[in-house]
């Protein structure tokens, strides 16, 4: 698969911070990578190099095989910072970004329209801006960054500020517009929303890579080894028997009033798992699955300073 963005040993400097830092990247044509890490990582700094909006100190980036400037309607961006022309009517300022980016009015008009019903604003063209919520803004200027049909859609932080209707239907977007071929990436300091609707994850943590992979494999590589259960009958006698199966390491209590059964390392999940069911009738039993914010921390507590870090960096991933 050829790649539709590539960062090669790219660093960027402001003053004395070293927002990024000899990061390389491959962002494979049809993927929707998530961008993560923590405020403060370097993820705007990054996006705004392949962007062309700033120059990297060093290193090389190409996109869609070269520069940003010279494929810009080619991509769509919606920056971290929002803005719209406030006194604008909504058609206006859609039709006037649509032709920007090279599209004619007569396609613009109806595009508009349909694309207005789905983000639920039927009707809205001659709103102004301004007198829209902050929600319905920012729905808006997402519309902004795709309304030309792009092949490449780079966002922000497009979730931060939405409730979570609004974010729902943009993740349902997000994910049609990928089904539908397009490459996306798109920045996020917050994991799990990542975690529901990405293929790729590339995590960075004070302007340096910590992971870069497919979700599937990261999900297989920190594989926490460990079914949750929930006993239908008597929990004690049940929870005996299962720390007697081959395999079992030890059973907990998990904090929703579940088993947590961890295994050995040479255990077969599967086996264990058919040995527990033979132990009697159980509500629900399935192989827990690690969380994007578990692997984060996994991954940065092994840092040298991360115990001078503030606690809120750590929580807010
Ligand atoms: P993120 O998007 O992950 O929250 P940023 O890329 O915005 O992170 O910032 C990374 C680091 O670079 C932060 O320490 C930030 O303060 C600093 N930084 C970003 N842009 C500038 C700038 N224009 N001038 C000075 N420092 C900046």
């Amino acid at each position: 698969m050829n790649d539709c963005i590539e960062l090669e040993s790219v660093g960027k400097r402001f003053g004395r911070t070293q927002a990024v830092e000899d990061l390389s990247l491959r962002i494979p044509m049809g993927s929707l990578c998530g961008f993560l890490g923590p405020n403060g990582a370097g993820k705007s700094t990054t996006i705004r190099m392949i962007m062309s909006i700033i120059r990297p100190d060093q290193g090389r980036l190409t996109v869609l095989g070269g520069d940003a400037i010279n494929r810009k309607d080619r991509i769509g961006y919606l920056p971290e910072e929002r803005g719209l022309y406030r006194r604008m009517r909504v058609g206006e300022y859609l039709g006037y970004i649509g032709r920007l980016k090279g599209v004619d009015s007569r396609t613009l008009r109806p595009r508009i329209s349909e694309w207005l019903e789905r983000i639920d604003l039927p009707g809205s063209e001659r709103s102004r801006c301004e007198e829209l919520s902050k929600g319905m803004q920012q729905k808006v200027q997402f519309l902004a960054a795709i309304i030309h049909d792009p092949e490449l859609i780079i966002l922000d932080e497009p979730f931060s500020g939405l409730d979570p209707v609004n974010a729902q239907l943009l993740n349902e977007l997000i994910s049609e517009l990928h089904a539908e071929g397009r490459t996306i990436l798109f920045s996020t300091h917050v994991l799990h929303q990542a975690e529901r609707m990405c293929d790729r994850i590339v995590l960075i943590d004070r302007g340096t890579k910590v992971l870069d992979d497919g979700l599937e494999e990261i999900r297989r590589r920190f594989d926490p080894r460990t079914l949750t259960a929930e006993p239908a009958g008597d929990r004690e006698p049940w929870r005996r028997s299962v720390t007697g199966i081959p395999g079992v390491a030890v059973v907990t209590d998990d904090d929703e009033g579940r088993l947590r059964i961890r295994l050995e390392d040479r255990a077969d999940p599967d086996e264990v798992m058919s040995a527990c069911l033979a132990m009697g009738p159980v509500r629900m039993i399935e192989r827990s699955r690690t969380s994007l914010d578990e692997v984060f921390v996994s991954l940065v507590a092994g840092r040298d300073d991360v115990a001078d870090r503030p606690e809120e960096v750590l929580a807010d991933a």
